[in-house]
């Protein structure tokens, strides 16, 4: 038996932090949905009682560290399954980026597991597991668009943005998130981004509007630590794209564009200054 999964890359058309909670996490305010930018990951079923995780991407972990495997893991302890599963993962979105990479292929996973094993959970239940694994997975579990806040984990549903094409850029360096939310001081935040603004403009379908209200309060933390992001952002505002704002904790940074001759017209002019550009059609 064999199944395959898509793991789509997510973007924040707003990441807003509230405040810092008790328990040291940040209350966060997000909306996020998909991009047409994704891995694959095909799991076959092995009789033997073990998890195997292969890759093409010499760059991350195939072991317990990787989300992947750990959803794997997560889910075969659950429901108590003794048999085994050989997992290959296609990886084509850039590591450590802001994109929650690893999120989506642990969601994936979940999703992928659950059918190959016959396991009948709901979609509900899996989103309850993968947040035991990270706050973005049960978003990545549902798909969609969505506003997400508490952790991240806590998703209210929205109608899609409207269409348009995304082109993203990734320059070479990686960026820890966990760093960027330990360097933001939540008290002092200047502006907050106006997510209500965000939210009108994907009821009403107002392309200029989603573009003009785009916000990521982490954007100050990234772009001081590396001025290589905000002078990516210049370059994809001169370019044309019609918004632009850094994904997550960055360092990707992303441009809505309507138009795909315009959207090509960036993604050519950004290859000059980045080796990890794509261009792709927001999921709706
Ligand atoms: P987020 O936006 O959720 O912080 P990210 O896009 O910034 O995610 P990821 O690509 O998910 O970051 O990976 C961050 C780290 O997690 C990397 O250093 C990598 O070694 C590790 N990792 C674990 N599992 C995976 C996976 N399946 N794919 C990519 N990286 C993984």
């Amino acid at each position: 038996m064999l199944v395959w999964e898509k793991a789509p890359a997510k973007i924040n058309l707003s990441l807003d932090v509230l405040y810092k909670r008790p328990d040291g996490y940040h209350e966060v305010e997000m909306v996020m949905t998909m991009v047409d930018l994704a891995d694959r990951l095909e799991m076959h079923e092995l009789t033997r009682d073990t998890i195997i995780l292969s890759s093409q991407a010499g760059y991350i972990p195939l072991d317990e560290k990787n989300l992947a495997f750990q959803a794997a893991k997560l889910i075969k302890e659950h429901y108590g399954v003794e048999k085994g599963v050989y997992i290959h993962l296609d990886k084509k979105i850039p590591v450590a980026a802001g994109l929650a990479g690893g999120s989506s292929d642990a969601a994936a996973t979940l999703r992928g597991l659950n059918r190959l094993w016959k396991l009948g959970a709901s979609q509900e239940e899996l989103m309850k597991l993968g947040a035991r694994l990270g706050s973005d997975i049960p978003f990545c579990i549902a798909g969609g668009t969505a506003v997400a806040r508490g952790r991240g984990e806590q998703l209210t549903r929205i109608s899609a943005p409207p269409q348009c094409w995304v082109v993203l850029a990734k320059p070479p360096i990686n960026v820890s998130t966990s760093d960027v939310y330990g360097r933001l001081r939540a008290a002092e935040i200047p502006k907050h981004p106006d997510t209500d603004a965000v939210l009108e403009a994907i009821r009403n379908g107002d392309f200029q509007s989603l573009c003009g209200s785009l916000g990521n309060v982490l954007e100050d933390v990234t772009l001081s630590l590396y001025p290589e992001v905000e002078r990516l952002k210049d370059v994809m505002l001169k370019l044309g794209a019609e918004g632009v704002l850094m994904s997550g904790s960055g360092p990707t940074v992303f441009g809505l564009v309507a138009k795909q001759k315009k959207a090509e017209r960036i993604y050519n002019g950004l290859r000059g200054f980045c080796k990890e550009v794509y261009a792709v059609r927001m999921l709706v």
